[in-house]
């Protein structure tokens, strides 16, 4: 009999396992509630995904090569997008969610997936395979489908980690508005993306401004327990901005979930999850795209080799494989999201640490080429020599917030 694969959610994790399965062979199914609307997303992905899952860069909005952290002060540090070794993919690919996502899907569909226009409504995972049940879009017919194995790529809310009984991940919210500007305002995003650092506009993630094609994506994340100041987070964000927005107007606010911890288990009988169902955002940048590729392709290869017997204990391998390659990476992040977004004087740390040559090299290669190679000893003085005086200068004479400079002068101090 032949062998058939269900997977819930079209976005990039999903599409890129159906894809995956489709070149072995396997009978894939792919079953999406939303096929107009563009998942809420600030759409920065770094070149390996170009390079690793063979995409045209005509995918691309723009190409950016030059970075803009901005510190709770003010203080600004500029950088060019840079690795250890500069090549010609030294940048950060800037595409449209709507753009991206339709061309992997239907890239699956060309290889032979069957998309289905629907919406899970239930889940049933028994000894000899599993049964999903889903409502049509369009007509609101109920239907079920059997299938060997199930893999969830649908996102931060899972409803398939919800039928297989598990709880549901901490959550952080992202909300950023689209905004079309004068074409001598968007100059100034010609090939920059910002990042905002300050408990005004992002307590313990950050706040970016990142340009497309005709417009620019301003927004803001806000951790578990800052999700209700969302609106006025991005608001102060819109303020700091400025100037530099004269002119725009807003063409979409989208807000949406990120996962702030990933998942014990990633594989269960006849189950897998991947991308932000699993939980697998990196924590300094909130970085999901690429991980949901990467997790969706390297879930179907271990699935592909076990769909004879798809128990619990032969999936996890995927679990393996995956923490062997990108634990060090995901803990480094999660490390360095707690050291510098801590509070507003490791803000300040943080924003003087990006002018770190070493830094910076380290950053872009594991951003870009998503490799975290040992920083040579004499990097790692230079780097500790930079953080220990950058600590000095800012717990002896803390800067005060941009926030706090603007209160006064309304005040007239
Ligand atoms: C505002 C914001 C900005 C971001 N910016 C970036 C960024 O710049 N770069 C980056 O790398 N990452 C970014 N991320 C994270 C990134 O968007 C996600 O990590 C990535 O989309 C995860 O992909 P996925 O395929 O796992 O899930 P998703 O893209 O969330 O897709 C899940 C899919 O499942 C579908 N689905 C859900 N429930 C059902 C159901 N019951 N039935 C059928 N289908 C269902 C959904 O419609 C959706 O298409 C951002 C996130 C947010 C919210």
């Amino acid at each position: 009999m032949t062998q058939r694969v269900v997977i819930v959610g079209a976005s990039v994790g999903g599409a890129t396992a159906a894809i995956t399965l489709r070149g072995l062979g396997i009978e894939t199914v792919l079953i999406e509630r939303e096929l107009t609307r563009a998942k809420p997303c600030g759409g920065a992905v770094p070149p390996a995904a170009f390079r690793e899952f063979d995409l045209p860069t005509t995918l691309i909005d723009r190409k950016v090569t030059h970075c803009l952290v901005v510190s709770p002060s003010g203080q600004e540090t500029h950088i060019d997008v840079a690795g250890s070794v500069p090549s010609t993919d030294d940048y950060v690919a800037m595409v449209r969610r709507e753009v991206f996502d339709a061309f992997l899907r239907s890239r699956a569909q060309q290889r032979g997936a069957e998309l289905i226009h629907a919406q899970l409504t239930g889940l049933r995972v028994e000894r000899h395979g599993v049964t999903v049940t889903y409502r049509r879009v369009g007509d609101g017919g109920e239907q079920s489908i059997t299938a060997d194995a199930v893999i969830g790529a649908d996102g931060a809310y899972s409803p398939t980690a919800k039928f297989l009984g598990l709880p549901n991940l901490p959550r952080a919210i992202a909300l950023q508005e689209r905004i079309a500007l004068p074409d001598r305002q968007m100059a100034r995003w010609e090939h920059t993306a910002d990042l905002y650092l300050g408990h005004d506009v992002s307590p313990d993630l950050y706040a970016w401004a990142f340009p497309k094609r005709d417009h620019i994506a301003v927004g803001v994340g806000a951790g578990p327990g800052h999700t209700a100041q969302a609106r006025t987070l991005l608001a102060n964000l819109k303020a700091r901005l400025g100037p530099a927005l004269d002119g725009g107007r807003v063409l979409l606010r989208e807000a949406h979930a990120l996962p702030m911890e990933p998942r014990k288990h990633m594989a269960f009988d006849r189950a897998m999850l991947i991308g932000d169902a699993a939980g697998l955002v990196v924590h300094t940048s909130g970085e999901g795209i690429y991980w949901a590729m990467k997790s969706g392709q390297i879930a179907a290869q271990v699935l592909a080799q076990h769909l004879d017997a798809p128990s619990a204990a032969h999936l996890r391998a995927y679990e393996k494989l995956w923490w062997n390659e990108y634990g060090s990476m995901y803990a480094f992040l999660r490390w360095l999201q707690k050291w510098g977004y801590g509070n507003e004087r490791q803000m300040e740390v943080f924003t003087e640490m990006c002018r770190n040559r070493d830094v910076q090299r380290l950053t872009f290669d594991s951003y870009m080429h998503k490799q975290m190679a040992p920083a040579p000893w004499l990097a790692q003085l230079r780097m500790t020599w930079d953080i220990i005086r950058a600590e000095a200068r800012n717990y002896l004479r803390p800067r005060t917030p941009l926030r706090e400079l603007h209160a006064c002068v309304a005040a007239g101090d």
